[in-house]
């Protein structure tokens, strides 16, 4: 099925050479570097979605009184698209993502995008600049949608009445500059990241805005990433960062359930999925700071760590409170860690089973 959109296509006079582009896949970092096109669509009250068009990379011109600028509404989206063995280009569950980003899009009092439209989108900026999806092992080409409120005017009665949906494209090794070594985090209790009734299920740069105090607080006591406990107690985990977290007891896993204020990762519902494959009890519930440290220290929580889409999965090491540290295990990535994060990447870059038919071929 295809949209009712029809792309414009205006391909980059100024397309980097094989040979430049060749020199930012060897060492691609993650976010710094952005392929030769990028999508956008307007969207207008009243008309709706128009002028879809592929485009050379480029800056923006806006007027400084956008609506974005001002009140930040705006959200946006995080897949990849992943280089197969026999030199095809997949992405994984995009359907997914379209569906949370109109799911953002209702709380951040957006226009919806028809899900075909989205992931048109990605297929034909994927398909454009295909030389840029690396070959290399792990690596793959993220894919950022996004969309901004872009109505002029300081006025903040109604939400913006026009907006601009874009996709950027970055080829990406891994996340965390340290490869799958353990991250070390910080609980924090003086912040919050999100509360009942407000955005902490959808992702919107907001969020993030809100969470840096936090995260440069975590550098500051040592600690790799922020840990986000409840708003009301600051004693229920939330997540890490920009990802979910799983506590592996022996067998059983368990992830923070989606109240409201989590950010319902594809990860973390892929592996929700494909858990009791590989002979392992997943399920949503609650875990304390109090029963984090304590089933760590009698040895019954073996393993923890984070999931999403930029580092796939990252094991933690050490937790580190105002009043409390102590350390997972031996500090090392455990074995279900590893095993988790091998069926992912398994499944991503097809040399695993697609059970669940979620691999996506564009080209
Ligand atoms: C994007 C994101 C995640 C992970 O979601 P995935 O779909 O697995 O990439 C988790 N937490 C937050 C706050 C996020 O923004």
């Amino acid at each position: 099925m295809t949209s009712q959109l029809s792309f414009d296509v205006q391909l980059n006079q100024q397309a980097r050479t094989a040979a430049e582009r060749e020199q930012v896949l060897a060492n691609p970092g993650f976010g710094q570097i952005f392929t030769d096109h990028m999508i956008s669509i307007d969207y207008t009250e009243g008309r709706g979605w128009h002028d879809a068009r592929l485009e050379p990379y480029g800056p923006l011109v806006l007027d400084p009184a956008t609506a974005v600028f001002h009140y930040a509404q705006e959200l946006f989206e995080g897949l990849k698209a992943y280089r197969q063995a026999n030199g095809s280009i997949v992405s994984f569950r995009p359907y997914a993502n379209a569906a949370r980003f109109n799911k953002s899009a209702l709380r951040m009092a957006m226009p919806e995008l028809p899900e075909e439209a989205f992931v048109e989108s990605l297929e034909l900026l994927v398909q454009t600049d295909k030389e840029w999806v690396p070959t290399t092992e792990g690596h793959s080409l993220y894919l950022r949608p996004f969309i901004i409120a872009t109505q002029v005017g300081l006025g903040v009665n109604y939400p913006s009445k026009t907006y601009r949906y874009m996709v950027i494209a970055s080829p990406a090794a891994s996340y965390f500059s340290g490869g799958v070594k353990p991250v070390s985090v910080w609980l924090s209790t003086e912040y919050t990241r999100a509360a009942p009734g407000g955005t902490g299920f959808a992702k919107c740069g907001g969020n993030y805005a809100a969470a840096f105090v936090a995260q440069r607080q975590a550098v500051e006591q040592g600690c790799d990433q922020v840990v986000w406990l409840d708003a009301n107690e600051h004693r229920y985990v939330e997540e890490m960062g920009g990802m979910n977290l799983f506590f592996v007891f022996g067998d059983r896993l368990l992830t923070p359930a989606l109240t409201g204020t989590l950010l319902p990762g594809v990860t973390r519902d892929s592996i929700l999925a494909f858990a009791a494959d590989l002979g392992l009890k997943a399920e949503e519930g609650r875990i304390s700071i109090e029963e984090w440290q304590a089933g760590c220290e009698s040895g019954e929580l073996t393993e923890v760590f984070a999931c999403g889409t930029a580092a796939v999965v990252t094991p933690v090491g050490t937790v580190k409170g105002a009043d409390r540290s102590w350390t997972i295990g031996d500090g090392t990535p455990g074995t279900v860690t590893q095993k988790i994060r091998e069926e992912l990447m398994g499944i991503q870059f097809g040399s695993r089973p697609d059970s669940y038919n979620w691999i996506h071929k564009i080209c």
